[in-house]
């Protein structure tokens, strides 16, 4: 938080009161990515605020809603500064990749905060959480659903037991202005996320998720890229948009439920649905009809996410249900 500091990220640099738009090259372990970097180093001091969208490379409006944040942001009027990466997997961006990284098959969003000695997808999690994270005071990581899912827009951040963390994320949370808030409690359950991550390393972090199914509209990218101008007003780091967004509405946990069995998923519910326990969801049935699933509801809640994809694999998602 020192004004006139220069702002880097690999052997790209922003002065203070600039604002720095290129690709930045890192080889890991053979393979050369070609990382898309904006630098915004702000005209009075203020936090640093990073941005990633793309972690998973299916996923559009995130990437687009980054972007344009990226052109939008001047550095006369920030204060504080900003990293945004609006493509941080690359490789999986350019293969339009489902859920993993081709190179050796992982979930990136799995392996945070990383190994610079694991495989591919494991060093570059190492690499992006070192030099792009650990340099926030924010961190907001940008989703959707993947190509093969349909989601409501949410938010979510983790309890961690700092308050100082805890309170700032929940103030994120607040003023994204989408209604949706899961708020995580799970502290032994982290998962190798990017959020989970910065917030167990201290930095307070929102997941934000809007689209899906391989199409982006201007709608999500509006949802996505007015929250985090929202963030940036509410700290006091950005003017304001005029639209404050939906009011949050906690949500205290969520069942994920997944495939037991491959063959073609039938769906009977859509996102945003409530549901009750025991309800009847869908079913798993094999080429010739006949069920071999039936997806029976565990808890009353509301519809989060949907895979919408008729080819199911076992032991891969089917939908999520809040409450
Ligand atoms: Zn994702």
């Amino acid at each position: 938080m020192s004004l006139n500091s220069n702002l880097s990220l690999s052997d790209l640099i922003a002065e203070h009161g600039t604002k720095v738009a290129a690709k930045t090259t890192i080889n890991i372990q053979g393979v050369d990515i070609h990382l898309p970097v904006y630098l915004i180093n702000g005209s009075e001091a203020g936090p640093t605020l990073v941005v990633t969208a793309g972690i998973h490379g299916g996923e559009y409006p995130c990437v687009e809603a980054a972007t344009r944040l990226g052109q939008l942001i001047e550095p006369q009027q920030l204060k504080g500064r900003m990293i945004i990466i609006p493509s941080a997997n690359p490789v999986a961006f350019k293969a339009r990749s489902i859920y993993i990284t081709p190179v050796d098959g992982l979930n990136l969003n799995r392996q945070f905060p990383g190994d610079e000695n694991g495989t591919f997808t494991r060093a570059w999690a190492a690499w992006l959480f070192n030099n792009v994270m650990k340099q926030a005071d924010m961190y907001i990581d940008m989703h959707g659903g993947d190509m093969i899912e349909a989601l409501i827009p949410f938010v979510s951040y983790n309890i961690t037991g700092n308050p100082a963390v805890d309170d700032t994320a929940s103030a994120m949370a607040d003023s994204y202005g989408i209604r949706a808030v899961l708020v995580k409690n799970d502290p032994g359950g982290l998962g190798g996320t990017t959020y989970a991550a910065a917030a167990q390393a201290g930095i307070p972090a929102l997941l934000t998720e809007a689209g899906g199914q391989g199409v982006w509209r201007e709608s999500e990218v509006d949802i996505l890229q007015s929250g985090v101008r929202r963030v940036m007003s509410r700290f006091n780091m950005y003017e304001s948009i005029p639209d404050p967004g939906e009011k949050a509405e906690r949500l205290s946990g969520w069942s994920w439920l997944t495939a037991q069995e491959d063959g073609l998923f039938y769906p009977e519910v859509s996102i945003g649905d409530n549901v009750v326990a025991g309800q009847n969801l869908g079913r798993i049935a094999d080429i010739f009809g006949e069920t071999l699933q039936d997806v029976v509801c565990p808890a009353s809640g509301e519809i989060l996410f949907l895979v919408t994809s008729l080819a199911m694999n076992a032991e891969d998602p089917l939908m999520a249900i809040a409450y």
